[in-house]
């Protein structure tokens, strides 16, 4: 097919990358960007700004066939629909976190009522041939909601967050509705195949549906096709970003802080599904039980406030702060901090050469979709002396190619202690064997391959219906 021929994409989620002053950053931004680039496209979605307007305003991004168009929204909907329903229902939910998971019928229906305005907002400007790209936990019903205004094109949706299993998903009070509505579209996307089966065991157990030998589900009268589409990042881009000017300036800072120390690194953004709590612990445990590494390996955590807003993460925050305080006064010397938290964002070239420095990369949620932090650890090492990803058996990056990384269990705080002293007593030739095999499924899975494979499906789904 020509590039005339195509069909358009278009590409809805909670956030829109692209503004009038260029892209903002990060690898997902960018994928997409390309395809819509490639097809020609459309980006959808809230503007990131709360506002009294309701109002949909539409923005050109770039000269040519490419255009993004967002909207406000409300004080109201941004607690219901954002703070709220999505965060704290569907994203605790969702990562196994029952405990913390608050269901509240005006944040529901404030969810509901945001896919719909999203819906009516797009729906004027969709053409008949469109392919829609729906995105995450936010936008669960958006696709019923355009079904229900009668739109017809052919729509995929991924989920980038874990799928739980039946038993937790029932928790929620209008899990059936939910589910039902993914039906919508006609290609689901998961992270790992793992996600892919709860879903076909809720649609099997919940909702008296079947699967078929292609992997289809039917239930509700309807039918959508599954599939597992692992996210990845710009290898070659992210490897690029940690020989930049910026990458060095800041491995040069770090490198003086450590001076001949060992460096543990570990960046992510503060949420509780990160294990961080866990991982401190862990950290000193590994002082305790390994003396001798007292003086000699400092641990660096960068975490950068998120959803401040969401009063999880504020008992996060104080939780942290609290423990690197303890560990600290614990063991600190004059002239040695064993651990530095640092609770600010940094440039992805800051990153990249951070994690190039480092011997060791901890990367520990206790759930997490993918967790492209381990694979951007992975994409910054130098191949001539590369650190070890220790990395959790309950992120998505785990299932993926993985042999290469330690694989822990985030709640086994000795056993993260032993693999952070195995990985800081590791041989080169081991850890470049290790490295080599990471970074070859890095390589291979990564954003290009898994935008693609997941525009493929959704054109064979537009083919398939066509015919019918
Ligand atoms: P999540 O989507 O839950 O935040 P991921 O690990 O999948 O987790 O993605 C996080 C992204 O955010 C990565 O691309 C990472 O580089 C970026 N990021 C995380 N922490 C920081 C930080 N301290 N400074 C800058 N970027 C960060």
């Amino acid at each position: 097919m020509s590039a005339e021929q195509r069909s358009r994409l278009v590409v809805v989620s909670n956030r829109v990358a692209a503004t009038t002053k260029g892209v903002r950053a990060g690898g997902l931004a960018v994928a997409l960007l390309d395809a819509l680039k490639e097809s020609g496209g459309l980006w959808f979605g809230w503007s990131g700004k709360v506002s009294d307007s309701t109002r949909v305003s539409t923005r050109q991004i770039e000269r040519g066939r490419l255009s993004a168009v967002t909207a406000d929204l409300s004080n109201e909907d941004y607690e219901e629909y954002y703070n709220g329903f999505a965060n704290r229902t569907l994203w605790p939910l969702f990562h196994y976190r029952t405990d913390l998971t608050r269901f509240d019928r005006d944040d529901y229906q404030g969810y509901i009522r945001v896919n719909q305005r999203f819906a009516h907002a797009l729906k004027p400007l969709l053409r008949a041939d469109d392919l829609l790209w729906v995105h995450d936990y936010h936008l669960i019903g958006f696709g019923e909601e355009l079904r229900r205004m009668g739109a017809q094109q052919t729509m995929g949706f991924f989920l980038h967050i874990p799928f739980p299993s039946p038993e937790v998903l029932t928790a929620l009070p209008v899990h059936d509705v939910l589910v039902r509505a993914l039906f919508a579209y006609d290609v689901l996307g998961f992270q790992s195949e793992s996600d892919r089966r709860s879903f076909l065991d809720f649609v099997a157990t919940e909702a008296g549906g079947r699967i078929d030998p292609e992997g289809r589900a039917h239930a509700y009268g309807r039918r959508v096709d599954t599939a597992v589409f692992p996210i990845g990042i710009d290898s070659s881009e992210f490897a690029r970003y940690a020989v930049s000017g910026e990458a060095k300036t800041h491995a040069g800072r770090m490198a003086r802080v450590l001076r001949d120390r060992l460096g543990v690194i570990g960046v992510d953004r503060l949420d509780y599904t990160k294990g961080l709590p866990e991982r401190f612990r862990a950290f000193a445990r590994f002082l305790e039980a390994y003396p001798e590494n007292r003086g000699r390996v400092s641990f660096v955590q960068l975490a950068p406030p998120s959803r401040a807003d969401v009063p999880e993460y504020v008992g996060i925050r104080r939780e942290l702060e609290g423990l690197a305080g303890s560990i600290n006064a614990e063991f600190s010397e004059f002239d040695w901090t064993p651990l530095r938290y640092i609770n600010r964002s940094f440039s992805r070239r800051a990153l990249a050469g951070i994690f190039r420095l480092a011997r060791v990369g901890l990367v520990t949620p206790l759930r997490d979709g993918m967790n492209l932090i381990a694979k951007e650890f992975v994409a910054a090492q130098a191949s001539r002396d590369p650190g070890v990803l220790v990395l959790s058996r309950f992120a998505g990056a785990a299932r993926q190619g993985a042999d290469g990384a330690l694989i822990v269990n985030p709640y086994d705080i000795q056993g993260v202690a032993d693999a952070v002293h195995s990985a800081l007593g590791m041989s080169l030739s081991e850890r470049k064997e290790r490295w080599q095999s990471l970074i070859a499924s890095v390589r291979e899975h990564d954003v290009t391959a898994w935008r693609e494979s997941f525009v493929r499906r959704l054109q064979a789904a537009q083919r398939a219906d066509r015919r019918h």
